[in-house]
């Protein structure tokens, strides 16, 4: 389903492209070629924090927060895409494609990085130029880099030849983002805005790369606040720590528990009879995880049933335990978790993503969103010194192209 607002934007998008492409002082390059149009969402982790990296479950949303292209295809083996955030054109070609780089990349090699890793899984792309814009906020948390990665990869597709599955095209993006850009993360971000679904959460497998909707109750908003907390490099090397903490527990375990390989095959039992195993910071990693799972499980029932008291409980207990086990909350998330905590119409919240900063989701009652938004403008700043970003969010569909 797509909105009015985005009928409008897209419109716009396209006459742009289209008055570019007759301003050219060469004439219309590409006239004869129809523009098309392609978005992708961003996302929104509802529960299940680093479970992706222990290979077990998540659940986002894709939001109606999204990157779109509206293009031309044309011979030439290059893609040249304007920003229209960043009012820059750059350009590439595809013969000289490579993933070894030194220093910063530019934003264009999300977009050379999807060119890259679809060639390498052996799929046809073709050359355009585009016009590329997003609502999705850089950097806050809602993976723009997914978006922009996932709408390249739908521009980039050669559309006679078949397209793979949401969950393999996001195995593609995912590799763009680890292999050529150099940022490690899981396969969530991508997967979300390859298969979401309006109005759902998708619970994903992360060992399986499998996934299946769960409807959202019609009566709840998801509200994400941004800490606006600077983050620094402390923070990457902290993830890292946090993920070879995981793999020692699921080692040390797996040497009395040979069907272990990660923390997904240990559940709570099996965690408790082997804690003695394990050094004390390990030991609380590994009990954020194995009962993380869980929660995602509960979580997907909470919501299958309405049963919103139930959300409340767990998204406290998966904010408390990424707090006090996991330790990646800061001062910032919780107290954002606090202020809606007292709020009207706050069904639950917690802190999202992977942590030291970034953005807490809230579950709220239609029409009570805006009691969030003003208590978290009114109260955040005075006990943090900090201005918060706030967004009332829906679930929406995946990537995918729009009719002419
Ligand atoms: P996020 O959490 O939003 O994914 P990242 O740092 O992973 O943050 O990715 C942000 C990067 O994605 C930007 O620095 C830029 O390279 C690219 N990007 C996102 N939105 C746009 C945009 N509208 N135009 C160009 N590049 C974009
Ligand atoms: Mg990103």
């Amino acid at each position: 389903m797509e909105s009015t607002a985005g009928h409008a934007r897209a419109d716009k998008l396209k006459a742009r492209l289209a008055a570019m492409a007759e301003s050219e002082p060469a004439g219309p390059r590409v006239a004869e070629s129809p523009i098309r149009l392609v978005r992708a969402p961003g996302r929104v982790n509802l529960i299940g924090e680093y479970t992706d990296v222990n290979e077990g479950w998540v659940l986002p949303a894709a939001i109606d927060r999204e990157v779109w292209i509206a293009f031309q295809p044309w011979h030439r083996p290059e893609v040249e895409l304007t920003s229209l955030e960043l009012d820059q054109t750059l350009s590439f070609s595809f013969e000289a494609l490579t993933p070894e780089h030194v220093g910063a990349r530019p934003w264009i090699d999300y977009i050379a990085g999807t060119a890259w890793a679809m060639r390498e899984a052996g799929l046809p792309i073709r050359g355009f130029r585009g016009l590329l814009t997003s609502t999705i906020p850089v950097g806050s948390g809602l993976s723009s880099s997914a978006a922009v990665e996932m709408a390249a990869s739908w521009a980039l597709a050669d559309s006679q030849a078949p397209r793979p599955s949401p969950s393999a095209m996001a195995l593609i993006a995912q590799r763009a983002e680890n292999a050529y850009m150099g940022v490690q993360c899981g396969i969530m971000d991508q997967f979300a805005s390859a298969a979401g679904s309006s109005g759902q959460a998708l619970l994903i497998d992360c060992r399986r790369n499998e996934s299946s909707l769960v409807p959202i109750p019609a009566e709840l908003s998801l509200v994400v606040c941004d800490t606006r907390a600077p983050r620094d490099r402390l923070d990457a090397s902290a993830y890292n720590v946090r993920r070879a903490e995981c793999e020692l527990g699921a080692r040390l375990i797996g040497e009395r528990e040979p069907g272990v390989r990660a923390l997904r095959d240990v559940d709570v039992a099996m965690f408790e009879r082997h804690r003695h195993l394990l050094p004390d910071n390990v030991a609380q990693r590994c009990e954020h995880i194995v009962c993380e799972d869980g929660r995602v499980m509960a979580t997907v029932e909470a919501l299958r049933t309405g049963d919103l008291a139930a959300l409340g409980r767990l998204f406290a207990a998966s904010h408390a335990s990424l707090r006090d086990l996991f330790q990646v909350s800061s001062k910032e998330l919780d107290i954002l978790v606090d202020i809606a905590a007292g709020v009207p119409g706050v069904v639950a919240s917690r802190m999202t993503g992977a942590g030291f900063g970034g953005c807490t989701v809230s579950l709220v009652r239609k029409g009570a969103e805006d009691n969030l938004v003003e208590a978290v403008r009114r109260d955040y700043p005075a006990r943090t010194g900090l201005t918060p970003l706030v967004y009332v969010v829906q679930a929406a569909d995946g990537a995918g192209e729009m009719e002419a």
